[in-house]
């Protein structure tokens, strides 16, 4: 039997922050970490060689991208995300709840589900609670999350009750349909599921999990809503742990456009509301800052599109903050993007180099900064756990946070 589990290895003496291993059916994650976003099961521009490399132990793929393009049934009858991908570590699914209310046009949110329009070709779909749990179990990650509805980070406090309390709503049908599909099978097409879907927690790690048949054991994560409001987030919090033995828990709507020491604020209150025990997921929160101030708050999980995005457009993040590579100033430059960093970009090439194959749009010039911010980010939590399991967290932090605000941004 392929079980998850989760163990804290330290916790920081001066501080909530923790260490720990979490275990999949497809490997251990060692966290706190960063978690790469392969949005439609490919880290932009990144090789899964390259992922490996670099350290990366968990990716992130989307379930909403990839239902519409390549379609879900697609991937499952080709043996599932990881090996359509070619991953065979660690693999969790978003629900698309956070792209369908930011991404899909003319939707109509009810009781039942949300009904929009493809924002590839406009056709018309549904998404609800049961629909997104049969897509992700299509999908076949090892950690899927619940669907929820997603509000904008400053909305009222009215606002934010109706999208918590219906997105509690929808967690007991994505519970209910997840058990379901489990004991049943009846997710459409592929191999015949086996049994041991509803995956066990256990209190200890088991180590080298053997290779997961398809579709693996997946642990069904909930997710907190409740926007900047704390007595809704306390609540949210509450009524979840009420509902089941839940393998871990997702944050969501943070970092969707509220100020930052409002988001610090909530995560303060859900480290006390949410149990030590279990893995705790900042969904699509992703920028150097903020995985730092998560730490210190309890957080495990991280994710973000931020570092591939910006290495796009040119940007690079360093230990001194952000630096847009385009700027005349590096036109000679001959130092690497980050004097100390080991990633594959900054072992062999100059600042210059990258400038140039910006200008000239060469894809090479993206894929480097891609790769170095990716690295910039796992490698920032594990440097994050190695202080943790020092017991040097908060000095460490302190340090790290005072560097990278020392100096104003150089991004365009
Ligand atoms: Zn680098």
């Amino acid at each position: 039997m392929h079980r998850f589990g989760f163990e804290v290895k330290l916790e920081d003496g001066s501080g909530r922050a923790r260490a720990g291993r979490f275990a999949t059916p497809h490997g251990i994650v060692q966290t706190p970490a960063f978690m790469a976003v392969g949005t439609l099961a490919s880290v932009k521009s990144l090789d899964p060689d390259d992922l490996r490399a670099m350290g990366a132990e968990m990716i992130l793929a989307n379930a909403y991208h990839l239902h519409l393009r390549p379609g879900d049934e697609l991937v499952r009858a080709l043996g599932g995300l990881h090996r359509f991908m070619a991953w065979d570590g660690p693999i969790l699914t978003d629900s698309g709840g956070f792209q369908v209310f930011s991404l899909a046009t003319l939707r109509s949110v009810d009781e039942d589900g949300v009904e929009f329009r493809s924002h590839l070709d406009g056709s018309r779909r549904r998404f609800t609670p049961e629909s997104v749990m049969r897509i992700e179990r299509n999908l076949g990650a090892d950690v899927i999350m619940q669907f929820d509805h997603v509000i904008p980070g400053q909305s009222d406090e009215a606002t934010a009750r109706d999208a918590s309390e219906r997105s509690l709503r929808w967690l007991v049908r994505c519970r209910d349909e997840f058990e379901r599909i489990g004991s049943e099978g009846v997710a459409s097409g592929g191999p015949p599921p086996n049994n041991n879907v509803t995956a066990r927690f256990v209190d200890s790690i088991i180590e080298a999990p053997p290779p997961s048949p398809f579709p693996p054991p997946q642990a069904l994560f909930p997710i907190v809503q409740g926007g900047i409001h704390e007595h809704l987030r306390r609540e949210a919090a509450s009524t979840i742990r009420d509902l089941h033995d839940w393998l871990g828990f997702g944050i969501g709507g943070l970092s969707v456009g509220e100020a930052k020491p409002d988001m610090y604020r909530i995560l303060d209150v859900l480290d006390d509301a949410l149990p030590r025990t279990h893995p705790r997921y900042l969904m699509g929160v992703g920028f150097p800052e903020d995985l730092v101030e998560g730490v210190r708050r309890g957080v495990d999980l991280f994710d973000c599109v931020a570092p591939t995005r910006m290495g796009r457009n040119g940007t690079a993040f360093t230990s001194d903050g952000r630096l847009n590579i385009k700027r005349a100033e590096f036109k000679d430059d001959a130092r690497p993007i980050e004097q100390d960093c080991d990633c594959a970009a900054c072992k062999r090439f100059s600042r210059a180099y990258i400038r140039h194959l910006f200008l000239a749009d060469e894809i090479l010039g993206l894929r480097l900064l891609s790769l170095h911010n990716v690295h910039f980010l796992v490698s920032l939590m594990r440097r994050a756990r190695e202080a943790i399991l020092r017991g040097e967290l908060a000095s460490w932090s302190d340090a790290w946070l005072a560097r990278y605000h020392s100096r104003p941004t150089i991004s365009a």
